[in-house]
């Protein structure tokens, strides 16, 4: 029997991987919240993906928080702000052989995530790939992406890589993984917190031009102040073109807070001022933003860690 996959939390992209590794033959199970959800899961008959329109459904096993058998590879598909807890929980079942693959848009939660283990390994995603959550253990599988994944501190691959492409999950294993996740934060610095601001669609940015370019500026020199220049090369065109390209969209922050979701600001825009303070940079565009943005959060009760 291959070694299984144990995916924690079976929201949109844990169940994204969940369905399509178990479609492959791939030994899978789901470690949800507590009893109330595994009861709700076992009544449900398990996950359905939805590609494309047709729903295909994967009885794949489930197990609560109370489970004790030993964990080998743990697949993180928390959201940010909860992923350090929710791994915590599962530290006795994890040991030195153990690996850990972290899904989290941002950065910060990882190092929290490995400040809880010590031991196991600690390998990061940066994914490009879209899916949302129709209903409870119903995904829809919305935009085919690319997944980078690596180890800063162990440049050698895992011996599973296999196993994703059997699953169709387009992806490869970089040295540099740290890159990918610095982009993408930089990208959403610039995008997500000004379409909530301005409630508007991503292409509704192409009114406030000058806004966007002050903050590209910003953030390619912070990228370039923490040793992240590759991250920083050529980002305010990128961010005009994905503006461009996905001008009919509502950004995914948007979307969290009108419909009343927390959204992972602490570990995006926040991040990014967070490190911008310890390098002791002064950018009056983005830390503007973040008061902004934590003061819109507050006005609407949304929580703004
Ligand atoms: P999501 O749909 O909200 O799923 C998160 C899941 O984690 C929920 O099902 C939640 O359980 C579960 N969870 C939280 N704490 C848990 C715990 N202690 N034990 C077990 N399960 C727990 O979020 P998502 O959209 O999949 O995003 C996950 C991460 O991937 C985020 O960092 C996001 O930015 C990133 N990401 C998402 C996409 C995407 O297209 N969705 C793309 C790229 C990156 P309940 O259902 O019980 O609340």
């Amino acid at each position: 029997m291959n070694t299984t996959w144990h995916v924690l939390g079976a929201g949109s992209l844990g169940s994204l991987w969940a369905c399509r590794l178990a479609r492959s033959g791939q030994a899978v199970r789901l470690i949800l919240r507590n009893e109330g959800r595994l009861q709700a899961y076992q009544a449900a008959g398990g996950l359905t993906l939805i590609e494309q329109g047709v729903p295909h459904t994967f009885a794949i096993d489930a197990e609560g928080p109370e489970a004790q058998t030993p964990i080998k590879r743990l697949l993180v598909a928390c959201k940010a702000y909860d992923a350090a807890l929710a791994v915590a929980a599962l530290k006795h079942r994890l040991n030195a052989d153990s690996e850990v693959i972290l899904l989290q848009n941002g950065l910060g939660s990882q190092d929290e995530v490995a400040a809880q283990l010590g031991h196991a390994r600690c390998i990061l995603a940066s994914s490009t790939e879209g899916a949302f959550r129709h209903a409870d253990w119903q995904v829809v599988f919305a935009g085919h992406g690319f997944t980078w994944l690596g180890d800063p501190l162990r440049p050698q691959p895992p011996d599973w890589l296999g196993a994703l492409s059997a699953s169709g999950i387009a992806h490869e294993w970089t040295a540099d993984i740290t890159t990918r996740p610095w982009r993408k934060l930089a990208l959403n610095c610039a995008i997500n917190p000004l379409t909530v601001l301005y409630d508007c669609r991503n292409g509704g940015l192409q009114s406030h031009h000058c806004e966007v370019a002050s903050l590209c500026a910003e953030l390619a020199h912070l990228l370039e102040h923490c040793g992240q220049p590759a991250a920083a090369q050529d980002l305010h065109s990128e961010v005009e073109r994905v503006i461009h390209a996905t001008a009919a969209n509502f950004s995914s922050m948007h979307q969290d807070v009108s419909q009343r979701r927390r959204t992972e600001i602490h570990y995006l825009l926040g991040h990014a001022c967070a490190t911008a303070q310890r390098h002791g940079l002064v950018l009056a565009h983005l830390q503007q933003l973040q008061v902004r943005l934590v003061q819109h959060l507050n006005a609407l009760g949304l929580p703004t860690e």
